[in-house]
């Protein structure tokens, strides 16, 4: 089988004929191939869109979008294991893993299913003989550039919101995984949503990207990707003066107080670096430790960390490959960096004799002693390294955990009430989980970041009105 484009609700192949192929990263063979579109591809799929806005689509009420949203999202459900198996594979996440991103697919789709016609504008007391109002429309035409390392999730996210107010989709997911997403549509198409709503161009991101943010026919972007993609992205959509929801990276900082339950904090500090093999945004990818308890608790997470098992995706370990032999070189890289410069390594985990030997293998590493100011303390790594920094006081744990160009979550491990309160005000971030990471990753979480991590929220209410335009209307009696 291959994968076509999806637009108007049928599959088509890209304009040029040209494909490209799908890798298994757990053994580095590709087995299947997709579209790859160019500018031409792009111009159809908004076309598409944009008759839908114009068409049923576009007028049907609110309450029966909400219908078939929800009816998207129990046949979403009924297929989890099905996308499940597809995401594990060209992702390499194990699959328990890719089992959760199917089911969150289905619940962002539930959750905006049935908050589409929620969604209401105010009346506003003005000067007499006025009647001033708002109400909130949809864009019209929405992008969405979507990354590898969580499709079904971020196209859950995204998508489901957009269509939840009405907008019509057209979405570049990234080309090192995205055949869940056609599937996805497969399932949106027999559910019955109305052609032109949804439309999906694979293909790379020079050239279907880049059509897609510059497409003066594109209303709004919702982008997740790296920060320096995500300026390229926002200058395109400036020259036709798209608003743009920039989703990027992070450095992000997990900081753990003496007084913390580290009985409750290691589970969570460890699985916060090793889901998805550390290929999340939101990874909490620096420790920083009070000094009293540093090495006991260093001793203690790297037990944890040679316990783990890396290994291919189907045997549903710890921690699958990386997604590609670029993002492996990338780790790499950062792990040579270290060695160069004397970072002590304080544990490793083991890899599976059955890791193919061209799979994207790197099991996870805990490095200690890292210096503040050290790359390593600095970039995003986006892979399982987590750099461990001891602290003295809270305020020098303030100041390196909002020490970097980042922003996007920070996790607190205090017993200390009002530190708990103190710290959630004064770390720059766009989430703050204390003696939690990441809340379970529930959808009605508004998410998204500051600096470096981007501007705009999605996920929760607050993604429906990152997903409209305000308009304010008065009438003179
Ligand atoms: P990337 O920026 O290389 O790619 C993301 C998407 O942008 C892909 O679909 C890609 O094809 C496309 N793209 C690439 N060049 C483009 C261009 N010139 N114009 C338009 N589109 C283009 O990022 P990546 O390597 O795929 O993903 C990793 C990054 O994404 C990390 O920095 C990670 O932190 C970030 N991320 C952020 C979130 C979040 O919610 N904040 C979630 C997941 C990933």
């Amino acid at each position: 089988m291959s994968y076509q484009n999806f637009i108007a609700n049928r599959w088509v192949p890209a304009r040029s004929g040209e494909t490209l192929p799908v890798i298994d990263p757990s053994d580095g063979q590709p087995f299947d191939t997709i579209a790859r579109s160019g500018a031409a591809d792009i111009d159809a799929a908004v076309a598409a869109a944009r008759a839908a806005r114009e068409g049923a689509w576009g007028r049907m009420a609110p309450a029966e979008r909400s219908r078939l949203l929800l009816r998207l999202a129990a046949a979403l459900l009924d297929q989890q294991e099905h996308l499940a198996q597809l995401e594990s594979r060209d992702t390499g996440k194990p699959l328990k893993q890719a089992r959760a991103d199917a089911a969150a697919v289905a619940r962002y789709f539930e959750f905006y299913g049935g908050a589409a016609d929620k969604l209401h504008g105010t009346t506003i007391p003005s000067a007499q003989d006025f009647t001033v109002l708002t109400v909130r429309e949809p864009h019209g035409v929405t992008g969405h550039i979507i990354p590898w390392n969580y499709p079904l999730q971020i196209f859950g996210r995204s998508v489901g919101a957009a269509l939840a107010v009405g907008n019509a989709c057209v979405v570049k997911p990234a080309e090192d995984a995205c055949i869940s997403l056609l599937e996805v549509a497969r399932i949106a198409q027999e559910t019955g949503l109305p052609e032109g709503a949804l439309n999906i161009c694979t293909g790379l991101g020079a050239e279907a990207g880049a059509a897609l943010s510059a497409h003066p026919g594109i209303d709004h972007i919702s982008f997740t990707g790296s920060p320096q993609t995500g300026m390229q992205v926002a200058q395109a959509a400036a020259a036709h003066f798209a608003p743009v929801t920039l989703e990027l990276g992070g450095k992000s900082p997990q900081i753990v107080f003496a007084d913390a339950d580290i009985d409750a904090a290691l589970p969570v500090l460890l699985n916060a670096i090793m889901q998805n093999a550390g290929q999340t945004c939101s990874a909490g990818s620096r420790l920083l430790v009070q000094r009293p308890l540093y090495s006991t608790l260093m001793d203690r997470l790297a037990e944890l960390f040679a316990c783990t098992r890396t290994g291919p995706a189907s045997e549903n370990l710890d921690c699958g490959p990386l997604i590609s032999a670029r993002q492996l070189e990338r780790v790499r890289g950062y792990l040579e960096l270290a060695d160069r410069d004397g970072i002590q390594v304080a544990a490793r985990g083991t890899l599976q004799e059955s890791a193919a030997a061209a799979g994207f293998y790197q099991p996870p590493v805990l490095l200690s002693h890292v210096p503040a100011n050290h790359r390593l303390g600095q970039e995003e790594i986006f892979g399982p390294v987590l750099a461990a920094i001891p602290f003295e006081h809270e305020v020098d744990a303030v100041r390196l955990a909002n020490g970097t160009p980042y922003g996007l979550v920070a996790g607190v491990w205090t017993q200390d009430g009002a530190r708990q309160l103190r710290l959630a005000h004064k770390l720059r971030s766009g989430q703050v989980f204390v003696n939690n990471y990441g809340a379970g990753g529930g959808v009605e979480l508004p998410f998204g970041g500051t600096g470096q991590s981007g501007y705009g929220r999605e996920k929760g209410f607050e993604a429906l009105y990152g997903f409209t335009t305000l308009k304010t209307i008065a009438i003179k009696h």
